[in-house]
């Protein structure tokens, strides 16, 4: 798409665009190609950072990398955040001591997409899951419907398209909905709420007061989906005006698990049995329930037999995200299981809940506030072993060494891997789901996932 500038962004003076990375990439792109007059920075400076900058010029964008000129920024008519620069980043604090107006990347795409319907899905945990999901579901019953967001590919690279997909799904991190002012779900899901991010937040508190932006434009017309089986979330949606629909993994609602059948139940009818979702773990059920029960409300169209059909069928082909319960293979009688994704207390929980078998389990990394206690009674019922590892292994030893047996395995991720195939016996599984940030050794935790792979590659020719 290119020509008319995009609804409610200045046309007068320079858009700040923040970040170099793929989505400050292609916000700038959009922003351009729109005729808007465009300057994009970057702290960091790489040889990709140069080449990206490089191009971005070429397309008539101011671009530097290695720093942000902080006056600049000051004088701009609005700046555009990309997904990863924190909250208290300088050009941010210049952006607002001089009152320059600072929107997401998400906010200016999504106005850029007006005639697109969007499934937003945000939450503590599960949200790439679920958007994948309901992402699934709709190019089942549509066609074209595209997954895009905190999930991976920025919303910038869609609005960049010809013409705008009917149907998104949208992952949205509470960092993404802190400047989405406009944010309008024809669907909005709200996965389940515990801390996390204390490293980032002062408080809960905040954390959870950007989460709830989600509803902040909520009208008597809006849809939400939401978890009838976690306190917190009914505590934010109680009083948000709309329709609002539950799944539930523990009694009847709009969609839940019949335990005694094993069958995921959508709006009071069998969708499909337990066992043809491809995935481990009761919290991928609910993940499957909040999706099917997102797509299923979002259209009258996608209520009916045929499209309840489509959307089993969807749920039976899902291939399983990386690094997420993701079951690398079995050898010499041992599971090993890559939950690089589990960065906080209330993922390795879930994961734990999900193990069948003795398990030794990694924990590690940098620790990011949250207390590891919450652990102990699915430690005690299914870990054989802890192997802790990183920044943050004295903190998690002196939490659990009375719960279970805890081996430092020091600052080294690859020993700490070898212990753990050590410790493994046959019928054993081998579980990373750290519970902490990867950034004590890694870039990411995708980076982390990958090594853990390419170690037990190794480990098990
Ligand atoms: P997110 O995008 O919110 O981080 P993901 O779908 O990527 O969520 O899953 C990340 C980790 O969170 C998973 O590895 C799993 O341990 C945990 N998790 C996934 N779904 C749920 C859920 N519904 N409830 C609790 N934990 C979950």
């Amino acid at each position: 798409m290119s020509g008319a500038p995009v609804a409610g962004i200045p046309t007068d003076g320079e858009i700040a665009v923040l970040g170099l990375a793929r989505s400050g990439r292609a916000v700038a792109t959009l922003l351009a190609r729109r005729g808007h007059s465009v300057y994009v920075s970057d702290s960091s400076a790489s040889p990709g950072l140069e080449a990206t900058a490089a191009e971005l010029r070429d397309e008539g964008i101011a671009a530097q990398v290695g720093g942000h000129d902080l006056a600049r920024i000051s004088r701009a008519a609005l700046v555009v955040v990309s997904p990863g620069i924190p909250p208290d980043a300088a050009p941010l604090a210049a952006a607002r001591e001089h009152g320059v107006q600072v929107l997401s990347e998400v906010e200016v795409a999504l106005r850029a997409l007006e005639r697109a319907s969007v499934v937003a899905v945000t939450g503590t945990n599960g949200k790439s899951t679920t958007t994948a999901m309901a992402g699934g579901i709709l190019q089942e019953l549509v066609g074209d419907a595209v997954i895009a967001g905190n999930i991976g590919r920025p919303l910038s690279e869609v609005a960049l398209r010809e013409s705008a997909p009917p149907w998104i799904a949208l992952e949205l991190s509470s960092f993404q909905l802190h400047d989405t002012p406009t944010l309008s779900p024809k669907v909005g899901v709200l996965t389940n709420l515990s801390p996390d991010h204390l490293d980032r937040y002062a408080s809960v508190a905040e954390y959870y007061a950007d989460k709830a932006l989600l509803f902040r434009n909520a009208t008597g017309g809006s849809t939400w989906v939401s978890n009838a089986d976690d306190a917190d979330s009914a505590t934010m949606i109680a009083g948000v005006p709309g329709r609002h629909t539950r799944f539930s993994l523990e009694s009847r609602a709009d969609a839940w698990l019949d335990a005694g059948s094993s069958t995921l139940m959508l709006g009071g009818t069998a969708l499909m049995p337990r066992r043809d979702l491809p995935l481990l773990g009761k919290h991928n059920v609910a993940n499957a329930l909040a999706a099917a029960l997102a797509v299923s409300v979002a259209d009258e169209a996608f209520s009916d037999a045929d499209a309840r059909g489509r959307i089993a069928e969807a749920l039976r082909n899902f291939q399983p995200l990386r690094h997420r319960l993701e079951l690398l293979g079995e050898s010499r009688g041992v599971q090993w299981i890559n939950d690089s994704k589990a960065t906080n207390v209330g993922a390795t929980l879930v994961a734990l809940e999900a193990m069948e078998r003795p398990t030794v389990l990694l924990l590690g990394g940098r620790h990011k506030g949250e207390p590891y206690a919450p652990l102990a009674a699915e430690i005690r019922r299914t870990v054989k072993r802890v192997i802790a590892y990183g920044e943050a292994a004295p903190l998690i030893a002196a939490e659990l060494g009375a719960v279970t047996e805890v081996h430092r395995a020091g600052d080294s991720f690859d020993e700490a891997i070898a212990l753990a195939g050590k410790s493994a016996e046959r019928g054993d599984a081998v579980l990373l789901s750290p519970a902490c940030s990867s950034y004590d050794m890694f870039t990411s935790y995708e980076e982390r996932g990958d090594r853990f792979r390419e170690l037990v590659a190794g480990m098990n020719r």
